[in-house]
Parts: C-alpha cells; structure tokens; sequence
C-alpha cells in the first residue's frame, strides 16, 4: 500500500484539533487504498497543543508528531515535518482546516496520473481583513514580476508532494525560507486545484503584520536581486539628472551671467540624494544580512521529543 503522510504544522492549536481529526478520520478512512500518517510538527506551542497530539496517538496509530524545541515558525516547522515524513506523497495541510481536507482526495487522483506537485489555488478566502487580501494579491503581482521564478498566485502550502519533491526541498538547508518560492525552485510536474479557503474552524491566526511583513521580504530577497538592480538603476537616473541640472547652472552663469540663488535648491537635492542613500543602503543591508545567516551554517531546528526514532538530516539533531 502506497504510504500517504499528512503533515500538520500545529501553533497552539488545542482548539483547532479535534476538529481537524475528525475531519481526517472520515476522509481517511474512505480512502482504504493507502496507508496514512497524520504528521503534527509541534511549533513550540504554548497551549495543550502537544498534550492533545499526544492523546489523539494513544487512540490512533495513524498519528505522529516531531515536537520542535520552541517556536520557528511555520517555514521551519514545514521542514522539519520533511524531514520526518519519510512517505510516498506527503501532504501539506493547516491545522485551523482554512484548507478543507477533502480535496486530498482529488490529490491523490492527480498524482496516481503522475503529477508531482499538486497544488491548491485559492478563488476566495473566507474570514480574512479586506487589508490582508488586497496586500496579498498586490504584494505577489510585485514578487511575480521581479522572481527569476514562477511563483504561482494565490496558492498557500496546501498541496501535495511526491517523495521526489519533499527529498529535494530537504537538500535546500537555508535558514530565511520562502517555502512557496522554494516548491516552484525545484520544479517537478504540477498540477493545479481550485478550491474556495474556509475560514479558520477555531483560535485566531499565528501570523501578525510583523511575520508577513518578514516573510513577504524572505520571498523577495530570496528569489529575487531586482531591488539590488532598482537601487542602481535610479542612482543612475538621479545621476544624469544632476549632471543636467549642473550643465543648466553651468550655462547660465557664464553665459548669462546669473549665479544660482537660493538655498531651498540646494537642500531638496541633498535630501533627495540622502534618501536615495539610505535606500539603497537598506537594500544592500538585507542582503548581506541575509549572507550573514547562511554563513552561520546553524541547524534550522532542534527537535525536543517524537514519535519515533527516526534517521536525522545532516543539520538537524536531537537533545534532551
Ligand atoms: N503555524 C506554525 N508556526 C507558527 C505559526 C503558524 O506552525 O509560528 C501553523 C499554524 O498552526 C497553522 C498554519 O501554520 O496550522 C497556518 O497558520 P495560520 O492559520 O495562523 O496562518 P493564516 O492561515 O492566517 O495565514
Ligand atoms: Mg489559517
């Protein structure tokens, strides 16, 4: 029997989960040709996230988890549930059922046809900020057109995986992780599924302003040097235009005899200038800051307990 691992990254969840598994259980239990393993990577949750993982497994020998050390974020606890899941296909899910279960099954059809990468493209999102869709869209038009990359829009981290994509996503080691840029960066045969985004079945979501704004930049930096170009290009721009405004000043006061006035010129061209700096300055900056945490070469996550003894990566290790 083929081998199906449902991967669940879970921040405190506790509300969530018993719905999520009962909705599981019914979908799971229709699809009697695979053998399932419900994957929950624990993200240093605070609540009785791990205490409920952990009663469901005594019920279910379907059920497993990998309990992270603290809290990584989703992008690692993504990673980590790779490296722990070890199936044919593994399937990526949230565990606030946004992203309805019972499009698994469609999946799995698709990739008994030989799709690798069957993704999920979102045509509404339910119980979401007007804000939070509207910078959503504008924000993958801009990634879209500056990534070296496709990067599919509207599409979250629902989707399906065949083994051959989870172990090359498991190579890239990188600890500012744009997981959706990374799933179109190793390519694969993909395939697309519609499907309407519930709103979430219980808590609040785990992702502020602050953690989009940071992943919203890791998705430009990490596919894209565009910025880096765009620094250049309007240092170039301003640059002729200076030249131009010095030839115009040059020309009139030897030839008219008329000496530039006034101070207010003078001071916008400066701020001007310094604003442009300070930019391009900042640009720079993310990208070396970005050079600077590769270089550390730090594991991306410590687990502190699982279900199993499993065969670790190269940079992930066990303590406790
Ligand atoms: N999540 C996680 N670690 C975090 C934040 C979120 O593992 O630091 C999980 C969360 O439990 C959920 C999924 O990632 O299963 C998506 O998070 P959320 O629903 O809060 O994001 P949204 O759907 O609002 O973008
Ligand atoms: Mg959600």
């Amino acid at each position: 029997m083929k081998q199906i691992c449902i991967l669940i990254p879970t921040y405190n969840e506790q509300e969530a989960l018993p719905y999520l598994y009962e909705r599981l259980n019914r979908i799971t239990n229709q699809l009697t040709n695979y053998a399932f393993t419900f994957l929950f990577v624990n993200d240093g949750s605070t609540d009785d996230t791990l205490a409920t993982i952990k009663k469901m497994q005594q019920q279910d020998y379907r059920v497993r988890f990998v309990n992270l050390s603290r809290n990584y974020g989703k992008e690692i606890a993504m990673i980590a549930g790779f490296d722990h899941a070890c199936a044919d296909a593994t399937i990526l899910l949230d565990a606030d059922l946004q992203d309805p279960p019972e499009i698994i099954v469609q999946m799995l059809e698709y990739w008994e046809c030989g799709y690798e990468d069957v993704y999920a493209k979102r045509i509404s999102r339910k119980g979401e900020t007007w804000f939070k869709k509207w910078s959503s869209k504008k924000y993958y038009e801009v990634l879209q057109k500056m990534a070296t990359i496709d990067i599919p829009k509207d599409t979250g981290d629902f989707r399906l995986l065949d083994r051959k994509c989870v172990e090359a996503l498991k190579e890239i080691r990188e600890t500012q992780r744009y997981t959706k840029g990374l799933f179109s960066f190793v390519g694969f045969k993909k395939k697309e599924i519609l499907f309407e985004r519930d709103a979430r079945v219980a808590g609040s979501t785990k992702w502020n302003y602050k953690k989009l704004f940071q992943l919203a930049i890791d998705g430009i930096t990490s596919f894209s040097v565009a910025p880096l170009r765009l620094a250049s290009i309007a240092g170039a721009g301003i640059l002729v235009i200076t030249i131009l405004t010095l030839l115009f000043i040059f020309i009139e006061s030897i030839f008219l005899g008329r000496a530039p006035t006034g101070t207010m010129g003078i001071v916008t061209v400066i701020l001007f200038l310094g604003g442009v700096q300070l930019i391009s300055i900042g640009l720079l900056g993310e990208y070396i800051g970005r050079i600077f945490m590769e270089t550390k070469n730090r594991p991306l996550y410590f687990v502190e307990s699982h279900t199993e003894q499993v065969v670790y990566q190269d940079k992930s290790r066990k303590i406790g």
